[in-house]
């Protein structure tokens, strides 16, 4: 936002205050309405506001806090209708209701995460209904069975000043715990929250036997105005939510699920000595949410962790299995051999002068070259069992279980072959891209996995150093005491 335009905004909200001050010193008798004629406008502004804002970012929590504003508004024009026309000094039941009733989309835009999935968020609204539908019953019991007006009052006080606790602490929580995109809703939410709480707490506690029409008039103004400014003019926009902000420690937004709950046992443990049965069911519902939007959330954990438990065997550039998956796989197929000895072939797959393919035609292409062989030696080992994986750089490995020499060696032909009859350009003059494979092979059980990896190892050597584009087959039977000589071919026939 450019300077000037925030200054202007800025500006607004005071001159707002300004003519609000100015009307209650001018209108002498006529000044309690021209007073509710602010007082109503004020929640209206926020209100659209925040629905203006969340047009221009998003609803998500914009929306809730603007229909938590208008429901504000609708209770100051319901104190106004009983106090112009039925002779009510404050506040009667409707704009009572629509007070607290406030509350409850604020409480959902504040405790329930927006990045959670649709079932907890349903979870949270039925919790934060429950939480009005309390509410509601709180204020009729509260009106119909105080035996005096002081009672009434200090028991609607108490229960207004923790809903306002509430708020405060919920936008604190989730301003510390914010995500950079949503900042700017948790600033605004803190900030007008706390000044929100603070500027009730001293209406209710110390001004509650004034009249509206008064000075203390404009301190209703003062938390709507300084949201309306939030929303519209975001002050320290390049501060605090451009840096991120501090993190909050986990204990804190691991703490998150509870704020619903907690405040709705809180509501239904006031409620004990008016009626006792929905008290207990608040309670039950309190815990019962609580109990399902746990066990949501630890569903969705799972869930996350079976596929980072995927994710982590999985090589990000090509999508086949990776290096931690093949030592895994490898050490597994090794132990199982103690039980029923079985052969077992290891390929080792090297990309020839892959580097000259890099400076030829760039890393991009490298890369892109990497995804196709892969995809190619993945489609030539075809069973279950097989494994093929990336080993390393332009380097892939595959295990084959249960198969003779002869059939691993036609294998790992086939892979050499359908590389080559890809015909991708290799950057060497007029070749293709064509790969090396060293095959090993084993029957024997004294032989240790490292002597049979190296044995692969040796055989991709032998392939290099024998012109490239091969197979060549080495023993891992004893290795150390019999090495056999590399059997190579070249052009398509099979070792
Ligand atoms: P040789 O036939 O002897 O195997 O020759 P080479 O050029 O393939 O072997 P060298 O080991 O010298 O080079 C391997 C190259 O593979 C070097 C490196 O830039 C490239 N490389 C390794 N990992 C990646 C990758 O993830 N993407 C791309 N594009 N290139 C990679
Ligand atoms: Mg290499
Ligand atoms: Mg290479």
């Amino acid at each position: 936002m450019r300077h000037g335009s925030r200054i202007i905004t800025a500006a607004l909200p005071v001159l707002f205050l300004a003519g609000h001050a100015g009307s209650l010193l001018l209108a002498g008798s006529a000044g309690t309405s021209a007073s509710f004629a602010w007082l109503i406008a004020a929640p209206v502004l926020a209100g659209l506001a925040c629905l203006y804002r969340g047009w221009k970012d998003g609803f998500e929590g914009w929306l809730p806090a603007g229909a938590a504003m208008l429901c504000w508004a609708g209770g100051m024009t319901s104190t106004m209708f009983a106090t112009l026309f039925l002779d009510i000094v404050r506040e009667d039941r409707l704009s009572m209701l629509l007070y607290v009733l406030y509350g409850v989309p604020l409480i959902f835009a504040l405790a329930s995460p927006a990045d959670e999935k649709w079932q907890v968020r349903l979870v949270d609204a039925a919790l934060a209904t429950a939480l009005g539908y309390l509410y509601y019953i709180h204020v009729g019991k509260l009106i119909s069975q105080s035996r005096t007006p002081f009672e009434t009052v200090d028991a609607l006080q108490l229960m207004f000043d923790i809903e306002n606790l509430f708020i405060a602490a919920f936008a604190t929580i989730r301003f510390l715990v914010r995500t950079r995109q949503r900042a700017p809703f948790f600033r605004a939410m803190t900030v007008y929250a706390v000044v929100y709480m603070l500027c009730a707490g001293y209406i209710n506690h110390y001004q509650s036997a004034t009249a509206y029409g008064g000075w203390s008039d404009l301190l209703v103004d003062l938390p709507f105005m300084v949201l309306a400014w939030h929303a519209v003019g975001e002050p320290y926009r390049q501060g605090l939510g451009a840096a991120g902000g501090a993190r909050a420690p986990r204990i804190v937004r691991a703490g998150g699920p509870l704020l619903i709950p907690a405040t709705l046992l809180t509501v239904s443990v006031l409620l004990v000595s008016y009626d006792p049965i929905i008290a207990i069911s608040g309670c039950v519902a309190a815990s019962l949410g609580y109990g399902l939007r746990t066990m949501l959330v630890q569903l969705r954990n799972f869930e996350e962790q079976d596929e980072l438990a995927r994710l982590s065997h999985v090589d990000a550039l090509t999508g086949i299995a990776n290096r931690r998956r093949f030592d895994e796989v490898l050490a597994r197929e090794w132990a199982r051999r103690r039980e029923s000895p079985e052969p077992l072939a290891l390929l080792m797959v090297d990309i020839d002068h892959f580097k000259q393919l890099n400076d030829q035609f760039g890393h991009a292409v490298g890369d892109q070259h990497l995804r196709t062989v892969a995809a190619v030696l993945s489609g030539c080992a075809r069973r279950d069992s097989d494994l093929v994986a990336r080993y390393g750089g332009e380097e892939f490995a595959a295990i084959l279980t249960g198969i003779d020499p002869q059939d691993a060696g036609m294998i790992a032909e086939r892979m050499r072959a359908s590389v080559e009859a890809l015909g991708l350009p290799s950057g060497t003059g007029e070749g293709v891209v064509t790969i090396s494979i060293g095959v090993a092979c084993t029957q024997a059980l004294d032989t240790e996995v490292a002597v049979f990896v190296s044995a692969a190892d040796t055989a991709l050597y032998d392939a290099k150093h024998s012109g490239r584009n091969r197979v060549a087959r080495r023993s891992a039977v004893r290795l150390r005491a019999v090495d056999t000589p590399p059997v190579s071919t070249t052009g398509g026939r099979a070792a």
